[in-house]
């Protein structure tokens, strides 16, 4: 049975579907992906990289600032390399708005932003809490 809960909320999964998984153990393309992205890393990712993961952040912020349909989401790791790890949120119950460091979490770059909305959840509206809604990506906090 597939568990309802997500992935974030470990204390709430059936323990027995994970039973059967090896340890884990740190892979050497996922430690290229961290250090690739770290901030301070030598290089960095390519300028080429760099200004793509810029052009898709820029749409998918418009698109999401001009309530347009969004047809995809940044992932997590196109939003550290276009320069704009913050990702602000916001309740739509009680209208809170939140911001993460996206270069803070413990997640896999390839995951896209929208995964992280279940973890989101606002803890003012606990315990039934709705979906928080995705604001944008920017560089610095936008809300203090
Ligand atoms: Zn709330």
């Amino acid at each position: 049975m597939i568990p309802s809960a997500s992935l974030l909320d470990e204390p709430n999964l059936n323990a027995s579907i994970w039973v059967a998984l090896p340890p884990r153990k740190p892979s050497r393309v996922g430690c290229a992906i961290r250090s690739c992205l770290a901030i301070g890393a030598r290089n960095g990712p390519p300028l080429q990289d760099r200004r793509a993961a810029t052009a898709l952040v820029t749409i998918w912020n418009a698109r999401r600032a001009s309530g347009r349909e969004l047809w995809f989401y940044p992932t997590i790791g196109a939003a550290i390399v276009a320069g704009r790890p913050w990702l602000s949120v916001m309740c739509p119950a009680c209208q809170m708005i939140g911001e993460v460091d996206l270069r803070t979490l413990g997640r896999h770059p390839g995951a896209s932003i929208d995964s992280l909305i279940p973890a989101l959840s606002c803890r003012r509206c606990q315990p039934h809490p709705p979906f928080v809604k995705l604001l944008g990506l920017s560089a610095a906090k936008a809300w203090e």
